[in-house]
């Protein structure tokens, strides 16, 4: 029978925040960024470890107290230049003691809100499918692509249209070589993709936003606050 295992790629900078410290550690809710996620995968019974990919010189996880959570934790100081790059990484590390078929869940770090419910859910949903797929969102709006001037240059059909979210489930095998394949991508799914293979679309909700900007913060503290009810 398949396992599950999560990977969180935290090495990014994030610099789109514009902190003085890279954004998984900024506090929310009380916490670090990163706890929050870090604590819902743990929640999640069929995941046996969740892996946190470090970047090598991270000189901010040992800050805090991650014990509470360190029951199903592995930290991976194996960051790589890219976040396709920090996941090869740590896939590299798991496949020593994993099989090709166990399936692994790439989260975000800067998915805050995900919940051990949604994650559930997304394992459900997958187990069985031949490929595995991606949490994603329909998209509401109306889309402009912008012009060189900021100004319209033209309106771009929604229909059939996802903004793609994580956690992103694949079979370890399966993701190991779509990433050596195709290292330079966004997400898992486009790696899968571009192995001519069609990951499926699991919907999520709009609380799996993944923090980029300063007024990122105060939605996810609400969000956070208003289900602890704090
Ligand atoms: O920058 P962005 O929000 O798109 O990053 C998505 C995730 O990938 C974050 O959790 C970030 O820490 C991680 N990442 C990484 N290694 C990098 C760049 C980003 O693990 N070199």
């Amino acid at each position: 029978m398949s396992r599950f295992f999560a990977i969180v790629p935290a090495a990014g900078s994030g610099s789109r925040m514009g902190a003085e410290r890279p954004k998984q550690y900024l506090e929310l809710a009380g916490r670090p960024m990163l706890w929050h996620a870090l604590a819902a995968l743990t929640r999640v019974s069929r995941i046996e470890r969740v892996c946190v990919v470090l970047s090598p010189e991270d000189e901010w996880w040992d800050e805090f107290d991650w014990l509470p959570l360190a029951e199903r934790l592995q930290v991976l100081r194996v960051g790589g230049p890219t976040r396709a790059g920090s996941v090869a990484n740590a896939l590299r590390v798991l496949a020593a003691d994993l099989t090709a078929e166990d399936w692994v869940l790439v989260h975000d770090a800067a998915r805050a809100c995900i919940t051990d419910a949604q994650v559930d859910g997304l394992i459900e949903a997958l187990a069985d499918d031949p490929v595995g797929g991606l949490l994603a969102q329909p998209v509401a709006d109306t889309l402009k692509r912008s012009g060189a001037d900021g100004r319209v240059a033209a309106t771009v059909s929604r229909e059939a249209m996802w903004q793609a979210q994580t956690p992103q489930m694949f079979r370890l095998g399966l993701l190991r070589q779509a990433l050596q394949a195709t290292p330079g991508v966004t997400d898992e799914a486009g790696a899968v993709e571009a192995l001519g293979l069609s990951p499926r679309l699991i919907a999520a909700d709009a609380t799996n936003f993944k923090l980029t900007y300063p007024q990122d913060l105060a939605l996810a503290e609400l969000i956070l606050r208003a289900r602890s009810g704090a």
